[in-house]
């Protein structure tokens, strides 16, 4: 079997006394979409920002390309490699379309005084920015303000703010959400093409999109993964069926 990218052992979170996440292992290799779903309160969130690095497992261990990256700060994994959209929305309102992709560009520059520069006059950041935007099909929208945007070209904005930096694997948190039947096709073709350039651990409630996606599929339920496999193999677990997807998995 392929090498995996990324590998999750053992992961523990608690609030309190919740167990958000419950001795999660998973692994995602290259070309693959990866679905994490399971009923809301799971821990999909939880599990996504520990491996994204904005909360602190209790214990276990986060390997990205063989290199242990659990102690690393968010701006470190992302600098990595680790590309990742938000399930709450991360853009700036009040600034432009162009201006939120060249900010996401930002991510990836070194040093802290590179911010005072005049970063909307670097011309490799406006590239960068330019073409995440055509790849998603915001380009004729660039110099809209964000908070003009329709919730479904928000979506697709933290898509391309993701992709300025090149990532070597996504994490996405429910990028279908709020999209119509129209966004959400259009999203899903998007991902199909996006993961032989970089796997995907996708969070999504929109059932449609991932069983026509996910090359494997995990469920999460009460902070335990309780199965893993192709779409087949989940749709027709019983304990899958019983614990969440009831009627949702299309047949
Ligand atoms: P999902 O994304 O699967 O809907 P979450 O990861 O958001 O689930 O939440 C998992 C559980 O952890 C929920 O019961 C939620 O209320 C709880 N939780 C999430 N974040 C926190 C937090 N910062 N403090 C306390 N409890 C939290
Ligand atoms: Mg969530």
């Amino acid at each position: 079997m392929t090498e995996p990218l990324l590998r999750i052992e053992g992961l523990n979170k608690s609030f309190g006394a919740l167990k958000a996440t419950d001795d999660v292992s998973l692994t995602l290799v290259p070309g693959e979409i990866h679905a994490l779903i399971g009923p809301n309160g799971a821990g999909k969130s939880t599990l996504i920002k520990q491996i994204a690095g904005g909360l602190a497992p209790d214990a276990g261990r986060i390997l990205f390309d063989g290199r242990d990256i659990t102690a690393l700060p968010t701006a470190a994994r992302a600098r990595a490699g680790l590309g990742r959209t938000f399930q709450i929305s991360a853009l700036a309102m009040e600034y432009t379309v162009l201006q939120n992709a060249m900010l996401g560009a930002l991510g990836q520059a070194g040093s802290v005084w590179r911010f005072f520069r005049p970063v909307m006059k670097d011309q490799r950041l406006r590239a960068a920015a330019e073409e995440a935007l055509a790849r998603v099909g915001l380009s004729d929208l660039a110099a809209r303000r964000t908070a003009e945007l329709s919730h479904g070209q928000r979506r697709l904005l933290e898509v391309a703010v993701a992709l300025t930096l090149k990532p070597r694997a996504f994490l996405m948190d429910e990028p279908m959400a709020g999209l119509g039947t129209d966004g959400s096709q259009k999203l899903t073709g998007f991902l199909d093409r996006l993961r032989s350039e970089a796997p995907i651990l996708l969070v999504e409630h929109d059932m449609d999109a991932v069983f026509a996606l996910a090359d494997r599929i995990s469920v999460l339920v009460y902070g335990r993964i309780i199965a893993t496999g192709t779409a087949a193999e989940i749709r027709s677990n019983a304990e899958v069926r019983e614990a969440y997807l009831g009627e949702e998995a299309p047949a």
